[in-house]
């Protein structure tokens, strides 16, 4: 199993001491370093776009950068190719010595969990999970019971004075203390480097000072490495170094002088978060609607782990049956929380069996029963597919959907199925080249099935590679 650092410092953190200033050591190796990166969205059709061009960046232990340039200048796609969510078109990104390109599923994964701690403009909180579950998840994720991991979030919660809304749910919370949880969330497994994709966007100038705070104080007590995104020159303050971007490249590094710490400035003052500084009162409206539109700009491997309630929504729209409002709202809940593997696919099934009155979502136990076991096999079968061994993988799943779907192909479609699942899996083609090809003649290796049958295919395949993100 992976390493995982057991003691949190955040939590045995002291309050800064007053004067003392964060060195950064010259000598000390980048330990993010980027190389004529390049990313080309569309690449070679009409609509191309150079989002990055000849990017060349290196940034290093308890640095705390910013990335500064207009609106489409290319920060985000700069801040997730660090973050390995978005793949260079051409160069390298190194992090720690380890070329991040070259990671496998399982390293990005670890990658994410234990490196890098990533915020958001939208918070991404998890609606129907409250504060201290949101808090968790990373370390659910990490493999870890909820029982071992409370004590460390609890410490960070009363660290970030959200403790009183620990047990709330993120619609009852203002953007400014959603935007803590979500910054508390990206610490609990103690990340190294902290990327934030223009995370005080959508608060007020007072919550957007507060949360800003948190970053310097991180930085410069917690030592960790912040890049920040921004296109607001208000935030530039914060920062040690700043890169100024326009039209994908880099026109210019500001250096600024280490400023010593203005401890006054900070949340925390002997242990306790600063009545003064913390806003009791924010206003600002709650936009779920927001999460779901974020999602919109990633990829479903790029958003990991907060997919579990969109996972959740597919699901039911695939194995839809007709049932009232309640019955299919229970049921999403009980079946994110399966998702989130905090039931065992036991408990789901009896949770779905059981009355509204009593917890349940009330489903008729043949209906729960029939639904919990095409849940079961979903998931089982996107667990099985094997990205390390793309071929076989292809191939078992065309004889799933074969067989699934009940279509009786013959061996020769069968081979040319096989070879399109395979262009799918390894990221040849996306969704709608897929259906395509499916649709193509048999002799132009296609399948030559009729309209519904792809659509029927395409939509199994696509929701099982989403299953196994
Ligand atoms: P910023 O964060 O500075 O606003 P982005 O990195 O989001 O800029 O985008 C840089 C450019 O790349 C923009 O022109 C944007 O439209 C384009 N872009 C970003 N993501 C995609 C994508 N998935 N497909 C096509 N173009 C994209
Ligand atoms: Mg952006």
């Amino acid at each position: 199993m992976e390493n995982q650092p057991q003691n949190n410092n955040l939590s045995s953190a002291a309050t800064p001491a007053s004067g003392a200033v964060a060195e950064i050591t010259p000598q000390a190796p980048p330990n993010v370093v980027v190389k004529d990166l390049n990313v080309i969205y569309n690449q070679g059709k009409s609509n191309e776009i150079r989002s990055l061009d000849g990017i060349n960046l290196e940034i290093f232990p308890r640095e705390y950068v910013i990335i500064f340039g207009p609106s489409g200048c290319g920060k985000s796609t700069l801040l997730y190719s660090i973050a390995g969510l978005q793949k260079p078109t051409n160069g390298t990104i190194t992090v720690d010595q380890e070329d991040i390109g070259a990671y496998d599923n399982r390293q990005i994964a670890w990658f994410h969990r234990q490196k890098i701690g990533m915020i958001f403009q939208s918070f991404y909180l998890i609606s129907s999970l409250s504060i201290l579950e949101n808090i968790c998840l990373p370390k659910i994720f990490a493999g870890k019971m909820m029982k071992d991991i409370k004590a460390s979030a609890v410490e960070l919660l009363k660290r970030y004075d959200i403790i009183e809304q620990a047990a709330k749910f993120p619609s009852e919370l203002s953007g400014g203390q959603k935007q803590r949880v979500a910054v508390i969330r990206s610490l609990i497994n103690d990340p190294e480097i902290i990327l934030a994709d223009e995370p005080v966007g959508n608060l007020d100038s007072k919550s957007a000072h507060v949360v800003m705070t948190i970053f310097k104080e991180l930085n410069e007590v917690e030592k960790k490495t912040i890049i920040l995104v921004t296109h607001d020159p208000a935030h530039l303050q914060y920062g040690d170094r700043i890169v100024h971007m326009m039209d994908g490249k880099i026109v210019r590094i500001e250096n600024k002088p280490k400023r010593a710490i203005d401890a006054d400035s900070y949340i925390f003052k002997d242990g306790k978060a600063r009545e003064d500084l913390t806003p009791r009162s924010e206003h600002i409206p709650i936009n779920l609607r927001l999460l779901m539109q974020s999602f919109k700009g990633l990829s479903s491997d790029q958003i990991g782990n907060l997919l579990v309630p969109f996972k959740a929504q597919q699901l039911f729209s695939h194995l839809f049956f007709s049932m009232t409002n309640d019955q299919i709202i229970k049921a999403t809940k009980k079946l994110e929380s399966f998702l989130y593997f905090k039931d065992s696919f036991h408990d789901f099934f009896e949770q779905l069996d059981t009355p509204i009155e009593e917890g349940g979502a009330g489903w008729d136990k043949r209906l729960a029963k029939r639904f919990s076991d095409n849940v079961k096999q979903l998931v089982y079968q996107a667990g099985k597919i094997d990205f390390a061994n793309k071929p076989a993988s292809a191939r078992e799943l065309a004889e799933y959907v074969n067989s699934r779907l009940d279509l009786k192909l013959d061996e020769s479609i069968m081979n040319n199925l096989s070879k399109i699942i395979f262009d799918r899996l390894d990221n040849h083609i996306g969704k709608n080249e897929f259906k395509i090809l499916l649709d193509a003649p048999e002799k132009e290796r296609g399948l030559g099935l009729n309209k519904r049958v792809v659509e029927k295919i395409s939509k199994e395949i696509e929701l099982l590679l989403l299953l196994r993100y």
